[in-house]
């Protein structure tokens, strides 16, 4: 447990999955937790009264939802981009429209997203992109629009962390591997195949992830920046 209490907390995407975790854990260790959602209002709803959090509709995909989003937020102490989808299959029949929905929500959302929050954000703020395995190591055919996704934000995190160091904000891409949620069911038909490129033969859990945000947005995470966190079993290993 890390103690945020006072804190506050946005966190784009966290109605299921991987983001759920994420706000689930702030929220725990005393945090002031926003989080958006787009799709999914029930769970949103549902996560947000038994936590206390603030649940919030807001389109990633669209520029404008997030920037009025995060300003809307305030001062943050703690940004967290989780927000993500997945295309994958045969580039020569993958729809375009498709491609580049997931290039506004996996790249366009986060980038708009860290700078509105810095204009307000506290000295000493941090700024956490979910990225993927997938942006060094894309071992599978399919994948190449969604590993164009998550490499993209390598260099934004890298590039942002020298603009707003000054301010002693950092950021910081996770990394994540096959992590059992409805993007990627631990009993998947792609099970055995991803874990066959694994040291650890199992998906992770959300809460690892979680874990991973919390260190790098608490106490001991201070001097990390313009890093990428890759917790994938091994995968990329
Ligand atoms: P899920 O599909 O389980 O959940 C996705 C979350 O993102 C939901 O809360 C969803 O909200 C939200 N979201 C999606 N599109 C939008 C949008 N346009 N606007 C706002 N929120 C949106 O995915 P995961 O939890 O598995 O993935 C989370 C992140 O982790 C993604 O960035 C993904 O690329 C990354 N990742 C996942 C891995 C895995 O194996 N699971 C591995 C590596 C990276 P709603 O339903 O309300 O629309």
């Amino acid at each position: 447990m890390t103690d945020f209490k006072g804190k506050a907390v946005l966190v784009i995407g966290g109605s299921r999955g991987i983001g759920a975790a994420i706000v689930r854990r702030f929220a725990s260790d005393g945090a002031d937790v926003t989080f958006t959602y787009a799709g999914s209002k029930d769970a949103a709803d549902t996560l947000a009264a038994e936590i206390g959090a603030k649940a919030v509709k807001s389109d990633a995909g669209n520029r404008n939802d997030t920037i009025t989003t995060v300003k809307a937020a305030g001062a943050l102490d703690v940004l967290v981009v989780n927000a993500g989808t997945l295309v994958m299959g045969d580039p020569l029949e993958t729809d375009p429209d498709a491609v580049d929905r997931m290039i506004d929500i996996n790249v366009r959302a986060p980038y708009h997203a860290a700078v509105e929050a810095a204009r307000q954000m506290h000295d000493g703020g941090r700024i956490i992109i979910i990225g993927s395995v997938n942006g060094d190591r894309m071992p599978f055919a399919g994948g190449a629009a969604y590993a164009l996704t998550k490499s993209a934000v390598q260099g934004m995190a890298r590039g942002l962390a020298r603009d707003f160091g000054p301010r002693n904000i950092t950021v910081n891409v996770i990394q994540p591997g096959p992590i059992d949620t409805d993007m990627n069911p631990a009993d998947g038909p792609m099970k055995d195949t991803m874990h066959g490129f694994m040291a650890l033969k199992r998906h992770g859990r959300p809460d690892e992830i979680a874990g991973l945000a919390a260190y790098l947005a608490g106490p001991e995470g201070g001097f990390i920046t313009g890093a990428m966190h890759t917790i994938d079993g091994g995968m990329a290993a």
